[in-house]
């Protein structure tokens, strides 16, 4: 008797499991953006079954015993992506506050902050990121896997994931988690096992012991940066040699190499060692964009951090203001160049340095710099699923491709920021929200008054 009734509830389990996979789903609205096209199409139709696009276009017939999900006066577009967020972190409130708070913070608390954040991210239409590196000064945890996995097995909701674990640089450079603190405060100098390499052959075992780790794609760290404390913005921080074993060693492995680059000169000597995306990209001049094009390396923007560090600089210590200063001084122009030359450009925001979850307000600040809208929804759609060797799975609204499907109301190409009021998303067929935000809780980064979000 007891085994039957197991065997009945499995039995009834799996046929739920099974209707359900099988359930056709029809998204209705009254315009598409298809992730490549010039144009939106009208009265579009998505058709989804299980965790796939059975078939997407403009006046589709409604297959019968479909369940009908009509977003009226509204855009569909494919699930947005970050080529550039830091799930596991926040750094945007004030700068000392932060820096204590990872001294005082376990690793674990500090991931489960991370669940919060991955939320955000999702619900506000970003179906994937690329996360640009993941660390806790004198601890080897992987929080960046962690989330990851956790994402995947459905143990947690979030955006997919491809994770750098951590970033890769020279000592005392801008990924070196001991810098500006006292000498040996830590008890050791940190080595591969945190990232920090110093020759062509150390480059070449950190990469190793990063896949190793977990790591989807390769970051480093070629020249300085803006919120570190022991080095200038633009100076380079790896050597030539240092650049084509990173280069070589990740792509033998089949990952992309991503730098965070400021400098000129670094740009010039990644993309001259077959870098896939510049990262920030801030002081490069044309002579170096044109290189790029010939090359046809990636910039990621990130237009949103120095965009939030300007707007708050009393959060900074002085050095970090000065710093902030002359790399947004010198982006914008940067950035109307790479627009102006036709660089293929990847949308990405570096989440993190602001509060998680307005990712899509990086949208209207390449339009106001240049960039047409559609190419800006190009940007965080198709192009970045290019940069992230998944073109063949997301990106597109299309046949065959993974169900992640956002809605946005009105036409996104008349007004930008309609990409900040997403208020459907779905991914792999799954909805997450239609509606309203989950409340974050307590989290910093989403109780923040400068989230936007008229729709809520
Ligand atoms: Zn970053």
């Amino acid at each position: 008797m007891k085994i039957t009734s197991r065997v009945l509830v499995i039995l009834l389990s799996l046929g739920i499991a099974t209707q359900a996979a099988d359930q056709l789903i029809v998204l209705k609205a009254a315009r598409l953006f298809d992730g490549k096209s010039n144009a939106l199409l009208q009265n579009a139709v998505v058709i989804v079954q299980g965790d796939k696009i059975v078939d997407a276009g403009s006046n589709l017939p409604i297959p019968s015993g479909a369940q009908v999900i009509d977003l009226g006066d509204a855009t569909l577009a494919p699930g947005f992506m970050d080529a550039h967020t830091h799930l596991t972190a926040d750094f945007s409130g004030n700068y000392n506050e932060r820096r204590l708070q990872q001294l005082d913070l376990n690793v674990s608390e500090q991931a489960i902050r991370a669940t919060a954040f991955a939320r955000a991210t999702v619900e506000a239409g970003f179906t994937t990121v690329r996360d640009m590196g993941s660390r806790f000064v004198a601890s080897h945890e992987s929080v960046d896997v962690a989330l990851r996995n956790s994402i995947n097995k459905g143990v947690i909701v979030g955006p997919r994931m491809l994770v750098a674990t951590k970033g890769i640089g020279a000592t005392g450079g801008h990924f070196d988690p001991t810098g500006g603190f006292r000498d040996f405060l830590f008890g050791r100098e940190p080595d591969y096992t945190d990232g920090i390499a110093n020759s062509p052959d150390e480059i070449r075992k950190t990469v190793r012991f990063e896949v190793k780790n977990g790591a989807d794609v390769i970051k480093a760290a070629v020249s300085g940066g803006v919120l570190s404390l022991g080095d200038e913005v633009d100076t380079p921080q790896l050597t030539p040699a240092e650049m084509t074993a990173l280069v070589d060693e990740s792509h033998r492995l089949r990952k992309r190499v991503a730098v965070h680059c400021h400098g000129d000169q670094a740009a010039r000597e990644a993309i001259e060692a077959g870098v896939d995306s510049i990262e920030h990209g801030s002081f490069m001049k044309p002579e170096t964009l044109t290189m790029m094009k010939k090359k046809g390396t990636f910039l990621t923007p990130t237009l949103m951090a120095s965009e939030w560090i300007m707007s708050k600089l009393d959060n900074y210590p002085p050095a970090l203001q000065a710093k902030a200063k002359a790399a947004t001084a010198a982006r914008s122009e940067m950035f109307r160049n790479a627009v102006k030359m036709g660089i293929k450009i990847s949308f990405g925001t570096d989440a993190a340095v602001y509060p998680h979850g307005q990712n899509a307000k990086e949208f209207k600040l390449m339009v106001d710099l240049g960039m047409s809208a559609i190419d800006a929804l190009k940007s965080a759609t198709s192009n970045d699923a290019e940069l992230l060797g998944i073109g063949q799975k997301v990106g597109t609204l299309e046949k065959g491709k993974l169900a992640d499907v956002i809605a946005m109301p009105g036409d996104p190409t008349s007004d930008i920021t309609a990409t900040e009021r997403v208020y459907f998303v779905m991914k792999e067929g799954k909805i997450i929200r239609q509606g309203p935000r989950t409340p974050q809780g307590t989290a910093e980064s989403t109780t923040s008054p400068d989230v936007s979000d008229p729709v809520d």
